[in-house]
């Protein structure tokens, strides 16, 4: 791989044959371990220039499902608690995904889920409805964990300015929060929904398993929050103490020890189409789709609690070339709900639009002038992928059929 580009992406940009992901799609990984200079993995394609994330969904069609159930049954049945006490967790904001698998394991399954929310930045109207309909509607019990605002305005700042990645903090505090919650309660079993496979994950034990690696909760070591350490922060922000960065804190790996703690996919046990979960949880749940199409995408269900997710997916079309539509065009030409035509159409219409419709908001509660995130924004933009041409940014490896020129 050629490490000389920004991010250690690769040089050539190449399109998948099938969706419309390209090979400058970073891995998730352990944040709590990256830093300012950090370099990523990405998404692997195989010799016919097919990605990962279409191979695993061409191995999705030979699954035994059936057989899969039974395993989940079988997973269930050692944690299923029949004493009154919560026998498993489910995070999320109170999305279709929370809110489908919170009413499935409950309903179908019989088990009895604690349904914790680590807050969203700053939540919208819709997302705030849908997290009244979950716990109403749906009928759940739940704690909301809001985090120190001026501390997350702080952290979602820096994470914006050194990588361009607001949201990191924010990730950080979701991903340990249900597992604090269910060392704190007891609770030994904690349900995702998504597998990473379903993105292309190159790793095979992704695939093969429906556990969740527990060394992504854990950091033994160095810590950079925001691409900084704790130190670091206390130096810059003297009013920060220790305690105000414990959200944001991953586990030790004693606090795993010491549990009996374990993370599951429910996509691996059950078959996974977002447009099938958002009919669930619409009807059992009363999950609301957005007011508005989301902003330099076509729909209008996925992430819109957070203002945050709409600043977040434009960041990541500035430092990988791939947008909101991108992202919701190709997993639903996986899922076959449209062609790889349709999904060209709908790139070249909304794909890298300026998402106009919160930027301000984020912008004010970061406490950054607009002009000067636009600057930190520019900064930001790969010189394998991006180009000034007569004072406008051209994304130079884009497909030409996608090209709006
Ligand atoms: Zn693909």
């Amino acid at each position: 791989m050629d490490t000389n580009t920004k991010f250690g992406l690769p040089k050539n940009v190449v399109h998948c044959k099938r969706c419309l992901m390209t090979n400058q799609k970073p891995f998730s990984t352990n944040e709590s371990k990256s830093k300012i200079d950090s370099k990523k993995d990405s998404l692997v394609f195989n010799q016919e220039g097919v990605c990962a994330a279409c191979i695993y969904n061409d191995e999705k069609k030979n699954i035994n499902w059936e057989e899969r159930e039974l395993l989940l049954e079988e997973m269930l049945s050692k944690h299923r608690k029949t004493n009154g006490s919560y026998d498993c967790i489910i995070s999320g904001s109170g999305g279709k995904d929370s809110q489908f698998q919170a009413h499935i394991l409950k309903n179908k399954y019989n088990m009895h889920p604690l349904t914790v929310t680590y807050s969203p930045i700053i939540y919208t109207d819709v997302g705030t409805r849908n997290l009244r309909n979950w716990i109403n509607v749906g009928g759940f019990d739940n704690y909301l964990f809001s985090p120190n605002g001026q501390v997350t305005s702080i952290l979602t700042k820096e994470a914006f300015t050194n990588l361009l990645h607001p949201i990191q903090p924010f990730k950080f505090g979701i991903k340990t929060f249900a597992a604090k919650m269910a060392i704190k309660h007891e609770i030994d079993l904690i349900i995702y929904g998504e597998p990473y496979a379903e993105y292309g994950s190159s790793e095979k034990k992704q695939t093969d398993d429906a556990k969740y690696d527990l060394d992504w909760l854990v950091n033994d070591n160095e810590i950079n929050i925001a691409g900084l350490s704790p130190n670091e922060l206390k130096k810059k922000y003297q009013w920060i103490q220790d305690y105000d960065l414990n959200p944001y804190i991953p586990l030790k790996s004693k606090d795993i020890e010491e549990s009996n703690l374990s993370v599951e996919f429910l996509g691996w046990y059950l078959k996974w189409d977002p447009q099938e979960i958002y009919y669930y949880a619409a009807k059992k749940s009363g999950f609301e789709v957005d007011d508005q199409r989301t902003d330099s995408t076509y729909g209008r269900y996925t992430g819109t609690d957070d203002k945050f997710e709409w600043l977040h997916f434009y960041c990541q079309y500035i430092k990988f070339g791939i947008g909101r539509c991108r992202f919701d065009a190709s997993q639903e030409i996986r899922n076959g709900h449209i062609t790889r035509e349709e999904g060209i159409l709908l790139c070249r219409k909304f794909e890298g639009n300026i998402p106009d419709r919160y930027l301000k908001d984020c912008f004010e509660f970061m406490n950054i002038d607009e002009k000067d995130a636009w600057h930190i924004i520019d900064k930001f933009r790969p010189d394998h992928l991006w180009e000034k041409r007569n004072g406008e940014w051209d994304l130079i490896q884009e497909l030409p059929e996608i090209k709006k020129i």
